[in-house]
Parts: C-alpha cells; sequence; structure tokens
C-alpha cells in the first residue's frame, strides 16, 4: 500500500495523475511512442503545452485579461532574479516582505539590480507569523510576497495595495485557494509544491508591465522573449508540464479553486484542532496565519518523540519531519493529499 505523503517538496500528486504520466513515458497518445522521446515541435505536445497554459488562465480566472502563462525552468529560485531583471528599473528599487527563508534568497538576488526596501519582517520571532500593517515606499517599482511559508507553516491571507506592480512567490500554496488573481501583475511557482514534477516552474504575467526597465535583457531571463516563442523558446522539460497539466486537469474535473478550497480547510481544520487539543503538540504558527499547505508543530514534551516517530512510521506516514530552522514536525498537506491519510496522522497523535 502507498504511504502517507505528507512530503514539503517534491510532494505527493494524484494517483491517477501518476498512473496517466507512467503510461505516457511508455506510450503517448497511442503514437507507439514515449513522451519524452518525441519533437517537443510536434503537434502532439504542442498541443500539451497549449492546454496546460490554458488551464492555469482558466483555473486562476485570468483568461482575456491580458495574462500569459509560461512553463520556465531554473526553480522558483531562477524567478528570484528574473523578477528583478525584468521589472526594476534602471535606478529603481523594489519593496520586499521579509517571512522567511524564501523570501530572503529572493531579495538577495534583487539587491543585485537595484535598491531593495524591506518594509517588514517576522524575524523576530523566528517567522512565526506574517508582519502587518506596514507602508510599501510609493516609488518602488514592485513589491514582492511570498503567500505561503513553506517552512515556517505561515500563510498570507490577504495582500496589500500598492501603487507599483504586486509580485508573489505562490510556490506552496498556488491552486490551493481562490483569490481575486488579477490583483497580481506577475506570479510565480515552482511546479514540485502542488502543481506538478519538479523541473518547470510556472510564471503568471501580466504582459503590459514587460519591457519597461531599460535594461537589456538575456534572451533566457527576458519574459517577453518566452512569450514571443510560446513557451518554447529552448526545449521546453516536456515531462514536467505534462504531468503539471494532467494535475491540473484533475484539478479542474474536481471542480476548481472553490472545490479545492473547500477540502484544503476541511484538512487543515482537522489537524490543527488536534494539535489545539491535544496537550501533547503546539502549533508553532500564529493562529491567525497559520497556513493551510504545511502544518508545522512541536511536541510539548520532547520524550515522547522516539514514541510518536514509530507511531507514525508503523502507520506508513512519510516526510513529517519539521525543517532545520523550525525543529518539531511539518505536515505538508497539499492539494493531491486525501483526508483520509491527515485522519491517519491524527488517529497516530490521539494515539500517543
Ligand atoms: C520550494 C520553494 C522555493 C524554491 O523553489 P525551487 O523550485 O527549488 O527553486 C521558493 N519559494 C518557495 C515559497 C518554496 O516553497
Amino acid at each position: 500500500m502507498k504511504k502517507h505523503n505528507f512530503s514539503a517538496g517534491p510532494c505527493i500528486l494524484p494517483q491517477e495523475v501518476l498512473q496517466k504520466a507512467s503510461q505516457a513515458v511508455l506510450n503517448f497518445n497511442n503514437l507507439d511512442l514515449s513522451l519524452i522521446e518525441i519533437s517537443h515541435r510536434s503537434a502532439d505536445f504542442v498541443d500539451v503545452m497549449e492546454k496546460a497554459r490554458a488551464l492555469v488562465l482558466e483555473l486562476l480566472g485570468l483568461e482575456n485579461q491580458g495574462y500569459t502563462a509560461l512553463f520556465l525552468q531554473g526553480g522558483a529560485s531562477m524567478e528570484f532574479l528574473m523578477t528583478p531583471y525584468n521589472l526594476m528599473k534602471q535606478g529603481g528599487s523594489a519593496a520586499y516582505l521579509d517571512t522567511g527563508a524564501w523570501s530572503n534568497k529572493a531579495l538577495k538576488e534583487a539587491k543585485l539590480f537595484g535598491e531593495v526596501n524591506i518594509v517588514a519582517s517576522s524575524k523576530d520571532k523566528n517567522y512565526s507569523y506574517i508582519p502587518k500593517g506596514y507602508t510599501i515606499p510609493k516609488d518602488a517599482n514592485y513589491f514582492h510576497c511570498t503567500s505561503n511559508n513553506t517552512i515556517y507553516g505561515t500563510q498570507l491571507k490577504s495582500f496589500p495595495k500598492t501603487e507599483g506592480l504586486l509580485v508573489c512567490d505562490m510556490s506552496s500554496d498556488i491552486f490551493s485557494r481562490n483569490l481575486d488573481f488579477s490583483q497580481f501583475d506577475l506570479i510565480y511557482a515552482g511546479a514540485q509544491k502542488n502543481m506538478g514534477p519538479a523541473g518547470t516552474t510556472l510564471v503568471v504575467v501580466k504582459e503590459d508591465i514587460l519591457g519597461k526597465t531599460g535594461r537589456d535583457i538575456p534572451s533566457m531571463l527576458d519574459y517577453q522573449v518566452h512569450i514571443s516563442k510560446d513557451s518554447m523558446f529552448n526545449t521546453p522539460p516536456v515531462f514536467a508540464v505534462y504531468v503539471s497539466m494532467l494535475t491540473l486537469q484533475w484539478l479542474k474535473d474536481l471542480g476548481g479553486l472553490d472545490a479545492i478550497e473547500k477540502i484544503n480547510n476541511e484538512k487543515a481544520a482537522l489537524l490543527y484542532n488536534e494539535i489545539d487539543q491535544n496537550p501533547l503538540f503546539e502549533g508553532t504558527a500564529a493562529k491567525e496565519d497559520r497556513s493551510n499547505m504545511n502544518v508545522t508543530f512541536l511536541l510539548t514534551d520532547t520524550s515522547k518523540k522516539e514514541k510518536f516517530d514509530k507511531l507514525c512510521k508503523e502507520a506508513g506516514i512519510n516526510g513529517i519531519n519539521g525543517h532545520r530552522s523550525v525543529g518539531g514536525y511539518r505536515a505538508s498537506i497539499y492539494n493531491a493529499m486525501p483526508i483520509e491519510s491527515v485522519q491517519v496522522l491524527v488517529n497516530k497523535m490521539q494515539e500517543l
């Protein structure tokens, strides 16, 4: 039997997606060829890319609003650099919200391009909450935030209004809830948290914000180049794009973002209720900022660690060790995680 996979990333994908993907590796579209050995310029693969890009905009409610979806490479980490390259003006500045390790890596790259203003930080309490009530400088070319902090288990529940552009790293909660996505000018996400396998990064960008920096941008780092080539400027990561397309189709068939948000809320409530009621556990994130994707918690009595780990292992629970900077446990309950698996974890917490 398959394990209950709480891995933070690469993470769980729907079983039916894994089955279809396996089949396509052997024989894609009855071509008697593998998905990963045909030309990316063939009609069969171009169709995959176009479907995946269209599904992204459809699920986010961004069709016909001037947005483009791209499947790029280099991970979300490459977007830390592409964002300032494409959006920060020569001699300009950007504003960043510091909510953890990923925000820090993003703003470190931005500093290579101009002035970076850290508008607020929750570093004082090991990133266990989301700062609020900050002001974004009017002249910032863009404001950058991380919607879900994979390591610390915090999540932004709302986003500030800004005069400049709004940029968001949604790697670990994209497609997990419905938002007004038109408030964002650029969204990016590494696929391997909630959309597909490692190897591709989703970028959703409003086209009219580009080409305004006065910089010369190398082709591979220029969003406009990728847009003009329909996300096929160079050989795309065909397998990762295909599996992402299957996962997006699975999500659409399930009822889209409203449907998955409801399920995700139920899963998170089940686990957080246990954490709050069971005296052996405590959550690490401020209650109002708790993530519905990465649930971080500690044992109140660490002498019980061995016993709890053993119970989890016997139950087939995989991947709940916390990140080293928080310790304790982290249960990642991404879209494809069934509530039954969360219940298994809750049962073991009760048994302890
Ligand atoms: C995992 C993660 C990243 C890094 O993604 P890569 O694809 O490995 O570069 C960036 N931001 C967030 C929020 C993440 O969870």
